[in-house]
């Protein structure tokens, strides 16, 4: 991609309400522009992030046998009103009317449609297990939306569902959104600790929360030097120094963001909104219930939080808006071009994203722009280019090298 048909308005300074780090870039570097409290843009270089962490997802779950569908964003209130949350649910609902006074919300969360799309289907219990699950914008209206799209008033997130006949089969797919939600955040570059929680507003048996441990983050998470247990502080009432419920061992407290969760709902749904099948003996039982949800928009901001450094993001390889940034210094020299856009044409036939920075810019601003953006992978061709030379970067590395275009096209 041309870099002076690429949409990428970085900016000096970060706007003066951004507290964290990777809000503070993620505006800087031009991915994303906020329109009011906690309501952003993605920018071109920031949807890109996102289509490629949606694709991690899709990949992930369609693995374990989810399949993907789109349900609405604007719910009536029937349906809220037949599992209680209407009145429950409180000033988060973004709630509104129609022309004919009737109430409607844009939905938080999808436990009242998923089981309405359902129920009519559900007879008997051989049309069970299903799991089912959509990547869609979420509403919700924050008391304190902050650090840019981590609490946003709308945002995008991964939710599933699955709906089983027995506890045991909720137990297996349970498991399996586990592996799939660990395999999806390793692809994102992002360390995550499974921490147990509180069920909180959704209601329920037993829930997991995939946090990133950063200073950022919202939540208080106190796990075991010793051993794998780790807990949500809502949940656990333990402190540091206190003794791990359950080797012993010495409990530390550290901050983390939620970027996941995983929950048991077993029937709450089903059975105040009538979701029955036919088991084998002929009764009718509510189906188990489980839900699944990923912050994908949260995801992205937790990925930058985790490996930016002051001066710049730096894209994990998964998730990169692009693999190589090629910066020719002038781009009226012809030598430079030549090879930069020799270099350019190879590496797209390989597959390779790659962009080039073809703008007329001062060689300065191109490269604070490419430090900004994170791009992984640096080639400038500058004096060296006379010689059949580049001046390559490996950015995880922080390595610089001069290597002739056979060079690259062999590391890659
Ligand atoms: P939190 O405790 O952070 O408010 P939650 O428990 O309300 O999260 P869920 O309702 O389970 O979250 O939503 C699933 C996922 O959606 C969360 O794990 C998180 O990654 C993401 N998420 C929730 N609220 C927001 C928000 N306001 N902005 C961005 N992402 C969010
Ligand atoms: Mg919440």
């Amino acid at each position: 991609m041309k870099q002076s048909l690429l949409f990428v308005p970085t900016l000096k300074d970060a706007p003066s309400d951004a507290e964290v780090k990777s809000h503070k870039l993620m505006t800087r570097a031009g991915l994303i522009k906020q329109v009011a409290a906690g309501i952003y843009s993605y920018l071109p270089l920031g949807y890109r992030v996102i289509k490629k962490i949606e694709k991690i997802i899709r990949e992930e779950l369609d693995k374990i046998g989810a399949s993907e569908l789109l349900l609405p964003a604007l719910q009536p209130r029937d349906l809220w009103d037949e599992s209680g949350r209407w009145d429950k649910y409180g000033p988060e609902l973004m709630r509104l009317k129609d022309r004919k006074d009737r109430d409607f919300c844009l939905g938080p969360t999808h436990e009242e449609v998923i089981t309405q799309v359902v129920r009519d289907y559900l007879n008997s219990y051989k049309k069970l297990p299903l799991a089912l699950y959509q990547i869609q914008t979420k509403f919700r209206d924050e008391m304190r939306p902050r650090f840019g799209l981590m609490r946003g008033r709308e945002f995008i997130m991964k939710d599933a569902y699955t709906f089983t006949e027995t506890e045991a089969d909720l137990d297996t797919w349970y498991q399996k959104f586990s592996d799939a939600y660990t395999a999806i955040f390793k692809r994102c570059g992002l360390k995550t600790r499974i921490v147990s929680s509180d069920v909180g507003q959704i209601g329920g048996d037993e829930a997991d929360e995939f946090m990133v441990m950063s200073e950022v983050g919202e939540d208080l998470i106190t796990y075991c030097t010793d051993c794998d247990y780790a807990a949500n502080q809502d949940h656990s009432k333990l402190n540091d120094g206190d003794d791990c419920p359950v080797c012993g061992g010495t409990i530390t407290t550290a901050q983390g963001i939620e970027v996941g969760n995983i929950f048991k709902l077993g029937t709450k749904y089903s059975e105040s909104m009538n979701a029955k099948v036919i088991n084998e003996d002929g009764q009718h039982i509510p189906v188990i219930m489980g839900c699944y949800g990923i912050g994908i928009s949260r995801t992205l901001m937790a990925s930058v939080e985790q490996h930016a450094t002051d001066k710049g993001l730096l894209w994990p390889d998964e998730i990169t808006p692009f693999h190589i940034h090629i910066l020719p210094i002038n781009v009226n020299n012809e030598t430079h071009m030549t090879l930069a856009n020799t270099l350019y044409t190879s590496l797209k036939e390989k597959g390779i994203e790659v962009l080039i920075d073809d703008r007329k810019e001062r060689a300065g601003s191109k490269f604070k722009d490419s430090d900004l953006m994170g791009i992984p992978y640096r080639i400038v061709v500058g004096k060296d280019a006379k010689n059949g030379q580049v001046e390559f970067t490996n950015r995880y590395e922080s390595e610089t090298s001069l290597k002739t275009i056979e060079d690259i096209l062999d590391f890659f």
